[in-house]
């Protein structure tokens, strides 16, 4: 960066474009303190190259749209700061192991589909009460760090596991079926365990902590497999001493 502007060095790619190999395409954007890289996208598209494509809604690291490979790493364009990323270019690329549209844009139904399958949704063990389901404060605190989850898919995109097995849950959908687990409302503990209990669930995991260290919500999916692992063992064996 110098001069008060930094140049861009971003992913374009039209596969539906006959013959159109992917490149690079560099762009110099004029940089004020607090420009997000979002804002420096919105820039090139609106001044610079209309046919630029990317994904963005809230703005507010809430969402997880705009969840890309920003100079070396992974974030959220809208939650990382231009200035601090230093003055060689700043590459921008896609999310990995997912399909590409265009440019930054990935298709994320590979990703749904994934997490659908843990089925992501409280499966109520008893009938229900005449006012509402109730959780403690205790049974509620066994949920943080879970439930904080945006699904922005970048701690799958980020598992090396993920580059080489695709049918693997990955860290996303993993954590997801902790959540479940753990959620004392949820009666769905031994169908969820056994959707995970697999070569492709959690004992494929290689406890690499790439997901934990990429997740912008500071969320730690590693972990969230760890317990699986022991919940999963827990449940065979009281089976076996029955
Ligand atoms: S665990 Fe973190 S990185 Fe993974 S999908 Fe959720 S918010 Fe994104």
């Amino acid at each position: 960066m110098g001069g008060g502007s930094a140049t861009f060095k971003i992913f374009r790619h039209d596969p539906s474009a006959e013959g159109e190999e992917p490149r690079f395409q560099e762009y110099e954007v004029p940089v004020r303190p607090g420009l997000t890289v979002l804002d420096a996208l919105f820039y090139v598209q609106e001044r610079l190259d209309s046919s630029l494509a990317f994904r963005a809604s809230c703005r507010a690291a809430a969402c997880g749209s705009c969840a890309m490979h920003i100079a070396g790493g992974y974030g959220l364009a809208c939650q990382t700061q231009v200035e601090p990323l230093g003055g060689g270019p700043i590459v921008l690329r896609p999310l990995a192991h997912l399909p590409i549209i265009r440019d930054l844009v990935v298709d994320m139904g590979p990703f749904w589909e994934k997490y659908n399958k843990i089925r992501p949704f409280l499966v109520p063990g008893e009938p229900a009460p005449e006012k509402e389901r109730t959780q403690s404060p205790d049974d509620r605190d066994k949920l943080e760090g879970l439930i904080d989850c945006i699904l922005c898919g970048i701690c799958s995109s980020a598992c090396a596991v993920g580059g080489t097995d695709d049918a693997y849950l990955g860290p996303a959908a993993l954590l997801n079926a902790d959540r479940f687990v753990q959620d004392t409302r949820d009666g769905a503990t031994e169908e969820r365990l056994r959707i995970v209990d697999g070569e492709h669930g959690v004992w494929r995991c290689h406890t690499i902590f790439s997901c934990q260290e990429a997740c912008p919500k500071g969320l730690d999916p590693t972990g969230a497999i760890m317990t699986l692992r022991r919940t999963i063992i827990r449940h065979r064996w009281k089976k076996l001493v029955r």
